[in-house]
C-alpha cells in the first residue's frame, strides 16, 4: 500500500514514511492509494479475533511490506496488553438498543491511549529497524500529552517533549504527564494558553533546517497510524454486539472535536463494516455539527464547555473528509483548503450536502444538556458519563432512530473530568492508579512562550 497526500504534491510513500511524515510535506493529509474492500468472508474471518488479532489484521491491509505480519502481531500484543480490560475495549449494553463502547481502560484513561500506545511502539519498531533517532515535539490541552508520554517512557531511540499550558490543565493531566520520571521524557509547562504551545511547536516545525537536526516527529491526531489504529474498535464493537446477541442495524454515536475518532469510524463503514449511520457529536465548539447540518465549515467563536478535550475551532481530519467527498479529487481539496485559508470558509450544497448527510448525522450538544445527560444516565443505568461522553450520549438519545442499536463511544473516564461530576453532586471514585498520582514527586521545566525559550531547553534535552 502507498500513501498520497490529499493535496497531491507528494509523491507516493511507503506505510513507514508516512508515520515518519506526519503531517503531508505539501501541507495536506496522508491517505492511502486506495481503500481495502471488505467482503462478508473477511468480515466473517475477523469475527472471533482478540482486540489485538484483530488490530493486526486491519494494519496488515495498509502496512503493505513495510512490516512483516509476525512482526505487527506483537506490536498490536504489546500495545494492548497495557490495558486494563480484557477486552480492551468492552461494550457495555445498558438497554435494549443503547450501548457504550468503553476506549478508557488504557494507561491514562482516555480513548487516545488505544491510539498512541501503538504509534509510541510503532516509532520505537521503526527507530529500530531504521536505526534512526526519533524525537516527538508535540503540545496538549491535556489528554493527547499524557497519551503520548505513557506510549514512549523509557522506550530505546525516542525522546519526548510535550508542551502544555502551565497551570492550565486538569490537575490529572499535569500529574499524569508530570509524574513520569523517566529519563526520555521533558515537560514544558509554558506560560501561556494551548494556543500559545500550539503556534510555537507550528513554528518550530516550519522550521526545516531545525526540524532536520534535531530529527523532530509529530504525534498529533493527523498521523494515519492513529486513524488506523481507531477503525479497529469500530470493528470490534460491531463484532461484540452480533455476539451479545444483538440484531438490529448498528450505529456509531461519536464525541468528536478533531474529526479524528468519527473519521476512523467513516473509513471503518468505507472498508464495508455495516454501519447503519455515523452520529457527529460535538459540544458548542460546533463547526462540525454547522457543517453537516448546513454545508458551511466556518470557525465560530470560542466557548467554554464542560468538554475540553474538544473544544476545537479548525478540525485537523476534516481535510480527510472533504478529499473521499469530493471523489478523492486532490486538485479539488487543495483549492478548497486554500479557499478556506484565504476566506476562512468552505460552503458545500446541493448533492455534495446531500452526500455529507447520507455520510453523517449531527448535534451539538449544550453545556447543560451535556450536564443533563450524565444526570440522566446515571439516574437511569447507574452509570456515570465522561462529559465528552456525555454529548456522545445526547447526541444518540436526539437522533437515534427506532430500531437501530446505537454505540455511544466513551471517551474518558469519568474521574478524569470531575469537575463536571461535581456540578451535579453525583458519587465519583477515583481509580487507584489516578489516586496514585497525586503522592508522586513532578517534573517540568516552566518556560516563558517564545520560540527561543522553548528552543534553548529542545537544544540542550535532544543533545
Ligand atoms: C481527543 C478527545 C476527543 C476528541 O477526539 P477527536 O479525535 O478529536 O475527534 C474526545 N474525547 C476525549 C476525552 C478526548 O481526549
Amino acid at each position: 500500500m502507498k500513501y498520497m497526500s490529499t493535496r497531491g504534491q507528494v509523491p507516493p510513500i511507503g506505510f513507514t514514511e508516512a508515520v515518519l511524515m506526519g503531517l503531508a510535506d505539501d501541507g495536506g493529509l496522508l491517505v492511502p492509494e486506495h481503500i481495502p474492500q471488505l467482503d462478508g468472508a473477511i468480515l466473517k474471518q475477523w469475527q472471533n479475533l482478540s482486540y489485538p488479532e484483530l488490530a493486526a489484521e486491519v494494519f496488515s491491509l495498509f502496512t503493505g511490506d513495510d512490516i512483516p505480519r509476525e512482526d505487527l502481531k506483537q506490536l498490536a500484543e504489546n500495545s494492548y496488553a497495557t490495558f486494563r480490560h480484557e477486552d480492551v475495549t468492552p461494550v457495555r449494553k445498558l438497554d435494549d438498543r443503547r450501548y457504550v463502547l468503553e476506549l478508557f481502560h488504557g494507561p491514562t484513561f482516555a480513548f487516545k491511549d488505544v491510539a498512541l500506545q501503538f504509534l509510541g511502539n510503532l516509532y520505537s519498531y521503526i527507530s529500530q529497524k531504521t536505526n534512526s533517532i526519533i524525537h516527538i515535539l508535540g503540545a496538549t490541552s491535556g489528554d493527547t500529552g499524557a497519551s503520548a508520554i505513557e506510549g514512549v517512557r523509557g522506550k530505546a531511540g525516542i525522546r519526548i517533549c510535550i508542551l502544555h499550558p502551565h497551570q492550565r490543565v486538569s490537575k490529572v493531566q499535569e500529574l499524569q504527564m508530570t509524574t513520569v520520571d523517566d529519563e526520555n521524557v521533558l515537560n514544558l509547562a509554558v506560560k501561556g494558553t494551548f494556543d500559545d504551545c500550539q503556534r510555537i511547536i507550528k513554528e518550530l516545525f516550519a522550521d526545516v533546517p531545525f526540524k532536520q537536526q534535531y530529527h523532530l516527529r509529530a504525534i498529533n491526531s493527523i498521523n494515519i497510524a492513529r486513524v488506523l489504529a481507531q477503525t479497529v474498535y469500530y470493528f470490534y464493537a460491531y463484532f461484540q454486539l452480533r455476539k451479545q446477541g444483538e440484531e438490529a442495524p448498528v450505529s456509531f454515536s461519536v464525541p468528536t472535536g478533531n474529526f479524528g475518532d468519527i473519521f476512523a469510524g467513516y473509513l471503518a463503514k468505507r472498508m464495508g463494516l455495516p454501519v447503519q449511520r455515523l452520529i457527529l457529536a460535538t459540544n458548542e465548539n460546533n463547526i462540525l455539527a454547522r457543517f453537516v447540518n448546513e454545508g458551511v465549515y466556518e470557525p465560530g467563536s470560542f466557548r467554554e464547555t464542560y468538554s475540553p478535550s474538544m473544544d476545537i475551532q479548525v478540525a485537523s481530519n476534516f481535510e480527510r473528509y472533504l478529499f473521499y467527498l469530493y471523489g478523492e479529487d486532490s486538485r479539488q481539496t487543495a483549492e478548497w483548503m486554500e479557499q478556506f485559508k484565504r476566506e476562512g470558509r468552505i460552503a458545500v450544497a446541493g448533492e455534495k450536502l446531500d452526500q455529507v448527510q447520507r455520510d453523517f448525522a449531527a448535534y451539538s450538544v449544550g453545556n447543560e444538556e451535556c450536564l443533563d445527560a450524565i444526570s440522566a444516565y446515571h439516574a437511569q443505568y447507574a452509570y456515570l458519563l465522561d462529559p465528552h461522553t456525555a454529548c456522545g450520549a445526547a447526541a444518540a438519545d436526539k437522533l437515534a432512530q427506532d430500531g437501530e442499536a446505537a454505540v455511544v463511544l466513551s471517551t474518558a473516564h469519568p474521574a478524569k473530568f470531575n469537575e463536571a461530576i461535581e456540578r451535579r453532586g453525583l458519587p465519583q471514585t477515583f481509580p487507584d492508579p489516578i489516586q496514585a498520582l497525586f503522592d508522586k514527586p513532578q517534573r517540568q521545566t516552566v518556560v516563558d512562550s517564545t520560540n527561543e525559550e522553548v528552543k534553548k531547553q529542545l537544544v540542550s534535552f535532544f543533545q
